[in-house]
C-alpha cells in the first residue's frame, strides 16, 4: 500500500473569525481531493470554532501543547484540553517553537511522548538552519533531530513528520525538489536503520510507512513538482494554507 499524500496548513498566529469564515468557506467549497488527508493548525483560542465549522474530512490541530496534563503552566495548553475541543493532532517542534520559544530538542521529545500517550496524532517538525546547510550539516542536524523525536514515539501510525529547512520557510524560497527529495530519502534511510531495525519491525517498516512532509514556501505554483517526488508525502503550508490556492496544494497529487 503507498502512503497516502496528506497536506497540512499552519495557520501560525494569525486569523480572526471573520478571516477564518472565508477560510473555511473554501475548504468546504474544495473540492478536496478524496486521497488526500487534511489537517488545518489553528491558533488555540479558534480549535473548537474552527472544528465545529470544518468538514469532518477537514482535521483540526493545535499548534503546540505542553508536556503535562494540568497544571501551574501559565499559557500552555494541554493534550486532553486539545481533544475536549474535538480535535485529535497537534504540531510540535515547529521551527518558530524551537528558534524563538527556544524549545529543546528533549523537550520536544517529551512533548511528543505525552501527546502520543494521551492519544493525539502528531506532526513533528525537524529542518536545519542556513548556516548549518551551507556547512554541510543538514543529514546531522537532522538526525539529531529526529533521534530525539523517534527516542519517544510509541505508534508510529500516530505520526506525520515534517522536514522543514528553517531558511526556506516564510522567505518565499523553497527547496528544489531535488533538494527536498535527497534529504527525505536520507531521513527514510535513518528511520529504515534506526528505528524498523530497533523496534524488530521488518527492517523497512516504519520507514516505508511513515509520511513525511516537506514544508517551507509551498505554494500552488511550486507544489505539483514537489509532489512528484518519490519521498515527499505531501506538504506542510504556512502562508498560502491561509489563501484559496491552498485547494490547489492539497490537490497537488491528482
Ligand atoms: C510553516 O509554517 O510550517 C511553513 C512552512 O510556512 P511557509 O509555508 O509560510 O513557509
Amino acid at each position: 500500500m503507498g502512503r497516502k499524500f496528506f497536506v497540512g496548513g499552519n495557520w501560525k498566529m494569525n486569523g480572526d473569525k471573520e478571516s477564518i469564515d472565508k477560510i473555511i468557506d473554501f475548504l468546504k467549497a474544495g473540492p478536496l481531493d478524496p486521497n488526500c488527508d487534511v489537517v488545518v493548525g489553528v491558533p488555540a483560542p479558534y480549535l473548537m470554532y474552527c472544528r465545529e465549522r470544518l468538514p469532518e474530512n477537514v482535521g483540526v490541530a493545535a499548534q503546540n501543547c505542553h508536556k503535562a496534563a494540568k497544571g501551574a503552566f501559565t499559557g500552555e495548553i494541554a493534550a486532553a484540553m486539545i481533544k475536549d475541543c474535538g480535535c485529535k493532532w497537534v504540531i510540535l517542534g515547529h521551527s518558530e517553537r524551537r528558534n524563538v520559544f527556544g524549545e529543546t530538542d528533549e523537550l520536544i521529545g517529551e512533548k511528543v511522548a505525552f501527546a502520543l500517550e494521551n492519544g493525539l496524532h502528531i506532526i513533528p517538525c525537524i529542518g536545519e538552519k542556513l548556516e548549518e546547510r551551507e556547512a554541510g550539516k543538514t543529514e546531522e542536524v537532522c538526525f539529531k533531530q529526529l533521534k530525539a523525536i523517534a527516542d519517544k514515539v510509541s505508534d508510529w501510525s500516530r505520526v506525520v513528520l515534517a522536514y522543514e529547512p528553517v531558511w526556506a520557510i516564510g522567505t518565499g524560497k523553497t527547496a528544489t525538489p531535488e533538494q527536498a527529495q535527497e534529504t527525505h530519502a536520507a531521513l527514510r534511510k535513518w528511520l529504515s536503520e534506526n528505528v524498523s531495525r530497533k523496534i524488530k519491525r521488518s527492517e523497512t517498516e516504519v520507514a516505508e510507512n511513515l509520511r513525511i512532509l516537506y514544508g517551507g514556501s509551498v505554494t500552488a505554483a511550486n507544489c505539483k513538482e514537489l509532489a512528484k517526488c518519490a519521498d515527499i508525502d505531501g506538504s506542510l503550508v504556512g502562508g498560502a494554507s491561509l489563501k484559496p490556492e491552498f485547494v490547489e496544494i492539497i490537490n497537488a497529487s491528482q
